[in-house]
């Protein structure tokens, strides 16, 4: 039997996946998008939910800020709702050094046209009033919002559809091979795809793919813990970071408070899940109690993390292969791809298409793993040692 052919075969059905091939389907190509399970079903539906503009590295700025015009127009251009709200955010810091990075990523957003107010003193009470008194000075971004990780990935994946795209969920990719022009991409069931280009965002499981093309990339899989809380009065509106780095919080307008607490954690040996252990429950715990007062006697009701991609530096690769003409990359996103998804997948399908992507691209080649990149101080305050 033949195999069936695309233009386009993307392996990964997560954000990266499918805003690739929604943007593919909509420019005309034949694609299809390979998920071994379901779509969004990963790090793309496991996550925060935040769409943070304010503290991304000034490189990443371009691809934030063209990201966060299609999250801005999400209902238009996917055809449905993910509960996109502008609700704002909040980094806020208690130490002299905090201060200080505070006002560091403050000047590199305005400098990149975002609108941040700086709190401090009587201010800060007046605008944070359920902020713990330790808190000595805040950063508004009212431009940050959040989504619904649960519904976007499945809205855009049936928006590619109605654009004429493919899906095949439950269907793992087992090997891929290049022969003249060609990609073979044989699947767990024994079906065989063939296609002309090859995306791989395989997420947290990307490098298996960049090993079957010789492609070297420093890649490994972690998440950070989240917590969920009983539903309480609705009274916090913006998601808040605590610049020290322990603890992100927002809570859903169904009252609910969603919280990370840091450092993260490595996916488990066969990297199929991220535990969550105890003492960072407890620990999670105890920097929202010391942040936010109020939430002391808050019960948690779930626990979870997920599988996610990260590279030293923290940026992610997008861009064609190194070693193998007509394969491009999509992985690595670092703990921030929720937002850049839709820039990233417009950028890919853009260059796929031989067209100048919207966004340079050269930040995210990986060929920067050709020499020892230096580590993020990010990765550095975010990790266990
Ligand atoms: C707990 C948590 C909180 C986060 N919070 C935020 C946040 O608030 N804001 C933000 O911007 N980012 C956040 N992130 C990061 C963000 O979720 C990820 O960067 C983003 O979702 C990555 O999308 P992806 O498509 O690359 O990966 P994924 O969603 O992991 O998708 C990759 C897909 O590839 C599939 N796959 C892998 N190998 C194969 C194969 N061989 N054959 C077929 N399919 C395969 C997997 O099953 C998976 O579905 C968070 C991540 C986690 C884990």
């Amino acid at each position: 039997m033949n195999a069936a052919h695309y233009d386009v075969a993307i392996v990964g059905g997560g954000l990266f996946g499918c805003f690739s091939g929604f943007f593919l389907a909509r420019m005309g190509k034949r694609v299809a998008i390979v998920e071994r399970g379901h779509v969004g079903a990963q790090s793309s539906g496991a996550n925060f939910g935040g769409l943070r503009l304010q503290g991304r590295s000034l490189s990443q700025y371009p691809l934030s800020l063209l990201a966060q015009t299609h999250w801005e127009d999400f209902d238009e251009l996917i055809g449905e709702g993910c509960e996109f709200d502008r609700n704002g955010m909040v980094y806020f810091a208690h130490t002299p050094a905090g201060k200080e990075r505070l006002l560091a990523y403050a000047a590199t957003s305005r400098a990149c046209g975002l609108d941040i107010s700086i709190w401090e003193g009587a201010e800060l009470k007046q605008n944070l009033p359920w902020l713990a008194d330790t808190a000595v000075i805040a950063s508004h971004s009212p431009r940050c919002a959040v989504a619904n990780p649960r519904l976007a990935t499945p809205a855009v994946a049936r928006a590619m559809l109605r654009h004429g795209g493919t899906l095949f969920q439950h269907t793992e990719i087992v090997r891929t091979t290049r022969a003249g022009d060609l990609f073979t991409l044989e699947c767990s069931d024994g079906r065989k795809i063939s296609a002309s280009k090859l995306v791989n965002a395989a997420g947290g499981w990307a490098k298996a793919i960049c090993e079957q093309f010789d492609e070297a990339v420093p890649l490994f899989s972690a998440g950070p813990p989240q917590f969920v809380t009983e539903p309480l009065p609705y009274t916090l509106k913006p998601s808040v970071y605590a610049i020290e780095g322990d603890m992100i919080i927002r809570q859903i307008p169904r009252g609910n408070y969603i919280f990370a607490g840091y450092p993260r954690t490595l996916a488990n040996e066969d990297g199929e899940h991220t535990f969550v252990p105890p003492h960072k429950t407890l620990n999670g715990m105890r920097a929202v109690a010391t942040h936010i007062p109020s939430l002391r006697n808050a019960d948690i009701i779930r626990v979870w993390s997920g599988v996610e991609g990260y590279l030293p530096d923290m940026l992610p690769v997008v861009g064609e292969s190194q070693t193998t003409p007509g394969l491009f990359h999509a992985f690595g996103a670092s703990g921030g791809g929720f937002q850049i998804a839709p820039a990233v997948g417009e950028c890919l399908a853009q260059i796929i298409c031989d067209q100048n992507p919207s966004v340079d691209l050269a930040p995210y080649s990986i060929s920067r793993f050709r020499t020892e990149v230096e580590k993020s101080e990010k990765l550095l305050r975010e990790f266990d040692a």
